[in-house]
């Protein structure tokens, strides 16, 4: 973890009035700067094509954007005003190579007026991915980098659509910055829980040393949502679940759950043991692939007793699609700590519940003492609930109160965002405070991705080369039946929140 050095800086948004800068970005500043965490000269410039002056931005993009996902509607009032006086709106088209010009004078006036931001300059690409490279190569070939201060450049997700894609990207970045100012978004990386995942694995005497084979008999990873593809549906149906969600956000849970300690918590060394899990990863090969590796697509079903259309009727979806919407996986980590244990991963559209969460599952002891004229004997379980619920907790066996001996299951919980009044910070407000400090922990390094990618493309191989019988399962289910054979036949089964014990309070 870097030290705090909050330095001032101009954040350059491209993509400054679509959806993701309006969803989480302002947001994710206002909250900051209502919490006191933005550097004092912090000056944003929001880029895009459309006609607005400064004041129609604020009025017809900012604040709307606010008051809809900010977390902090209720300091509007106090807080628009100084707030928006940080923002400028810059148009122009990322392909007019003299928009470049005019924006690096436009940013010299505004730090001439703002002497605090020092040349300091953070690029946010929140436009499509096909623009990530030409706006690189224009920022460098205009002389808008290297920048007189420091420079950063954020990229979101997807990064590439496959290994050879995200190389060429990677060399177009690579070209314009350093590795340490390429900051790759993967937002799991700023949920609270998530960073909790170290915590309770290296500050907690009870589990870093049953943390292995010998006592994890598996682990279970699912991030599911009952939502469609809504007005993504032209940039889903080119990705799907695997590319979307397996090759970053599930593949990154995974590395939280199997790395190994880092010597420290400098971003290096943190980075090296997760990058050390995606290389240990056992290559699925085409049988592999047919066996431990399923997918899904929707057909129509009902959400929350709501009927809703098949995937291929979304908008802007291909009426024949083949894009899958769902993925099941089981994975191996080849050494020594998980050699044997499995990790089932499950993603997807349109499922039963919005929920994202990690479960491992401790061996059984043997049925000596407490077999099952005692009650029912549970395997012990760890739960860490990433959302919508924030928190941790444990399956036990205990004696149930009275003169036998009679068991079951009891669970000890933590909740973070259960108490009325806590309100955690959103992914996109730590990531940004990370960005403006500098420090590139929660971000994902090259390796990690090129690792991620030799993962999923031999998975995504195979599937291009079968088409496959879609849909095959309706919306509101848990994917297609294979999903759930995936664990049946291993003795297994996914765990459903009606089968843990009740959460009490
Ligand atoms: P979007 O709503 O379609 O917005 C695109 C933005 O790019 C708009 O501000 C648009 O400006 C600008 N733009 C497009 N072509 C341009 C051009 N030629 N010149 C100048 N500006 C141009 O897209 P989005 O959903 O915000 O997604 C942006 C990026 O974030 C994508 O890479 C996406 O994969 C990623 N992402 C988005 C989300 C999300 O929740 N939306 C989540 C994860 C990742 P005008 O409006 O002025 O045309």
């Amino acid at each position: 973890m870097a030290p705090d050095r909050l330095d001032n800086s101009l954040l350059v948004i491209f993509g400054g009035t679509g959806d993701l800068a309006r969803r989480k970005l302002y947001p994710a500043l206002f909250n900051l700067f209502v919490d006191g965490f933005l550097p004092p000269a912090l000056r944003v410039i929001a880029v895009g094509r459309r006609d607005f002056t400064r004041d129609s931005f604020r009025q017809e993009i900012l604040l709307p954007s606010l008051e809809t996902f900010s977390r902090r509607t209720a300091y509007l009032n106090t807080y628009f005003r100084p707030f928006a006086t940080r923002l400028h709106y810059f148009r122009t088209d990322i392909y007019e190579p003299g928009g470049y010009t005019r924006l690096g004078q436009f940013l010299v006036e505004i730090e001439e007026e703002e002497a605090g931001c020092r040349g300091n300059r953070i690029f946010y690409l929140a436009v499509a991915p096909e623009h990530f490279g030409p706006v690189v190569r224009n920022l460098k070939e205009t002389g808008l980098v290297p920048a007189r201060g420091w420079q950063r450049v954020v990229i979101e997700k997807p990064f590439g659509h496959d290994l050879p894609s995200a190389t060429e990207l990677n060399r177009q970045l690579r070209a314009a910055f350093s590795e340490k100012e390429i900051y790759r978004i993967d937002h799991y990386l700023g949920k609270e829980m998530i960073q909790n995942i170290m915590v309770i694995r290296f500050a907690n005497t009870f589990f870093e040393p049953v943390w292995n084979n010998k006592y994890i008999d598996h682990v279970q990873i699912t991030s599911a949502e009952t939502a469609g593809v809504e007005d993504r549906g032209s940039y889903y149906d080119r990705a799907g679940a695997l590319r979307d969600m397996v090759q970053n956000h599930l593949l990154q849970l995974v590395t939280l759950v199997a790395m190994e300690p880092p010597a420290s918590l400098a971003t290096e060394a943190v980075r090296d043991e997760k990058v050390k899990v995606l290389r240990s990863l056992k290559p699925l090969n085409i049988a592999a692939v047919g066996k431990n590796a399923i997918r899904g697509q929707y057909g129509a079903g009902e959400i929350d007793g709501q009927g809703v259309p098949p995937y291929r009727q979304e908008r802007e979806v291909d009426p024949h699609s083949i894009t899958e919407t769902f993925v099941a996986l089981k994975l191996f980590i080849e050494n020594f700590r998980w050699a044997g244990v499995p990790f089932y991963l499950r993603t997807g559209k349109r499922l039963p519940v919005k929920v994202t969460e990690i479960i491992i599952q401790f061996k059984s002891l043997p049925d000596i003492l407490y077999f099952k004229e005692y009650g029912e004997l549970r395997p012990n379980l760890l739960v860490i609930r990433v959302q919508p619920l924030e928190g941790v907790f444990v399956q036990l066996n205990a004696k149930r109160p009275g003169n036998n001996n009679y068991i079951a299951p009891i669970r000890l919980d933590f909740c973070q965002n259960c108490e009325v009044g806590v309100n955690s910070p959103e992914a996109y407000e730590r990531l940004l405070y990370d960005v403006m400090r500098g420090d590139p922990t929660l971000f994902t390094r090259w390796d990690e991705v090129e690792a991620a990618w030799q993962f999923v493309d031999p998975i995504a191989n195979a599937w291009a080369a079968r088409p496959p019988l879609f849909p095959n399962y309706a919306a509101g289910q848990w994917g297609p039946p294979a999903a759930r054979e995936l664990l049946i036949r291993d003795g297994r089964h996914w765990w459903q929140e009606d089968e843990l014990p009740p959460q009490r309070g």
